[in-house]
């Protein structure tokens, strides 16, 4: 809209109708103060001011217009019959004006003059609108990079407090972050731990994910800083994306060793197990044939007979043994592992225990030195069952040296203390802590004697549920002493 200030009507009349003749929307007004007033209320692109008004003449308004924020940019032209000297034209222009014509008005330089103003206030209006939307647009963007940045920082913290090996990388693979752990691996920042040789190459594999935009998720093992060790990693690496595109690349390398190890272990026991299973039935098997011959055969020896029959029954015993030790196994696992504590008389057990291993050992010298003359609460099943367990394990790893010494006392805190010490293969220092762990066995030993790794275990644990302590002395191939102490009451 266009405003045209004049005192005389018929001045604003002439003009208006030119104007709105070239479809201009006019306003007008008859004074400086009337001006002023509307230029606050509405919003004009050109303000067509007569010089000669009374009360405050053009270069007065002029001036009030220049000195106000919304409307100081509003260009004005100003409008004089008389005042055309030069020096008039001057303060026109040094009020703020930024034309001047004269009276009559030339309604074509007019209508020039107003459309160019024109056009030039719709260009600085789309120029300060491109202005607007750009600072906008950079104000938006500030804010999606700080974001950017706290929720980076964020994750980097995570990333600090993690067990594992953690690092980001750009969308084109390079490294950016890397945590403390990684430095356990690597003595840079942007390269990968060293793999081991007979592993999947690690900057191989990251490069085709990169390539191909792809998770990875690798085992390999990775070489711990100034050490000779490997130990098995999982690297899981996911890509961040934002519409469909690879932003940045997050990685894990998490410890499998145990993992890997306990799985190897468990692979050995269940070809062990087999194994031991299959040994007594393949000999089970092997009796019933003959027996079956036997009975076939009329003129057969019930002596033979009855060889054939004690024989399956020891090695029957042998498998009932296997398998009763690997349900106890799966009970402990499970927390189903019962005790049934009752009180009873040490000495007839231990006698008892020792004198069935002497029927069935009988090339072995089994000494007791016994002083535990007492009752004592506890499973008397399960501690016969320790018993046996270390007895049986000191005849069998003491092939060459057939003596066994059991002693038995009461200590001064009123327990239970029972040792069994044989003269064999003995136990390496460093071998000792491990022996009573699940599937352990000596790896020098395990080809010359059968077991499953399982006996000392379920003894460790039956010690451990009656509130005892247990352990080994033991000297390699001078001996062992396994022994167990728990309360009476
Ligand atoms: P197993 O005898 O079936 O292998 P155990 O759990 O009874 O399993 O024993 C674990 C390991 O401890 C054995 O494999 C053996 O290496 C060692 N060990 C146990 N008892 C003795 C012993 N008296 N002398 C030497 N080594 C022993």
């Amino acid at each position: 809209m266009i405003l045209i200030v004049d005192d005389k009507p018929e001045n604003i009349f002439s003009l208006k109708k030119i104007l709105e003749l070239n479809d201009f929307l006019v306003d007008s007004a008859y004074s400086g103060e009337e001006a002023l007033k509307k230029i606050l209320k509405n919003d004009y692109f050109l303000i067509i001011l007569d010089v000669q008004m009374p009360e405050m003449d053009g270069f007065e308004v002029a001036e009030a217009i220049r000195g106000h924020s919304k409307s100081k940019d509003i260009p004005v032209i100003f409008l004089s019959a008389v005042n055309t000297e030069k020096k008039f034209i001057t303060k026109g222009y040094a009020s703020g004006g930024i034309d001047y014509i004269t009276k009559p008005v030339d309604p074509d330089i007019l209508i020039l003059k107003v459309k160019t103003l024109y056009k030039l206030y719709e260009q600085t209006r789309a120029l300060n609108e491109a202005q607007l939307a750009l600072r906008a647009e950079i104000e938006f963007r500030k804010q999606a990079q700080a974001e950017l940045r706290d929720r980076l920082q964020e994750l980097r913290s995570i990333l600090e407090t993690i067990p594992h090996i953690a690092f980001t990388a750009k969308d084109n693979g390079v490294i950016e972050f890397v945590n403390q752990h990684w430095f356990d691996y690597s003595d840079s920042d942007t390269t990968f731990p060293e793999h081991h040789p007979d592993d999947e190459d690690i900057n191989i594999a990251w490069q085709q994910a990169v390539n191909t935009g792809a998770d990875l998720s690798i085992e390999v093992r990775i070489k711990k800083l100034n050490t000779e060790e490997y130990r098995y990693h999982k690297l899981s690496v996911s890509s961040i994306k934002e519409d469909g595109q690879t932003i940045k690349w997050v990685g894990t390398l998490t410890d499998i060793e145990d993992q890997k190890e306990a799985e190897k272990k468990k692979d050995e026991f269940l070809s062990i197990a087999s194994h031991e299973l299959k040994t007594p039935l393949t000999s089970i098997k092997a009796y019933f044939q003959l027996l079956e011959r036997a009975l076939k055969n009329p003129g057969a020896s019930i002596v033979d007979s009855d060889k054939y029959l004690g024989r399956t029954r020891f090695q029957l015993d042998r498998l009932h043994n296997l398998i009763t030790d690997l349900l106890d196994v799966s009970k402990i696992q499970s927390g189903k592992l019962k005790f049934d504590k009752k009180t009873f008389a040490f000495t007839p057990l231990l006698e008892g225990t020792v004198d069935m291993l002497r029927q069935t050992n009988p090339e072995y010298e089994l000494i007791i030195e016994n002083h535990s003359d007492a009752l004592i609460f506890a499973d008397e099943l399960r501690i016969e069952q320790v018993l046996i367990n270390y007895l049986t394990n000191a005849i069998k790893y003491s092939p060459d040296n057939k003596k066994v010494i059991i002693e038995s006392r009461i200590t001064e805190d009123s327990q239970l203390f029972v040792s069994v010490q044989d003269f064999g293969v003995g136990i390496s220092q460093e071998k000792k802590d491990h022996i009573f762990s699940k599937f352990y066995r000596v790896e020098e030993t395990s080809h010359k004697f059968q077991g499953l790794g399982i006996g000392l275990y379920i003894c460790s644990e039956i010690i451990k549920r009656h509130q005892g302590v247990y352990g080994v002395d033991s000297v390699e191939n001078e001996g062992s002493i396994f022994y167990f102490k728990i309360p009476i009451k």
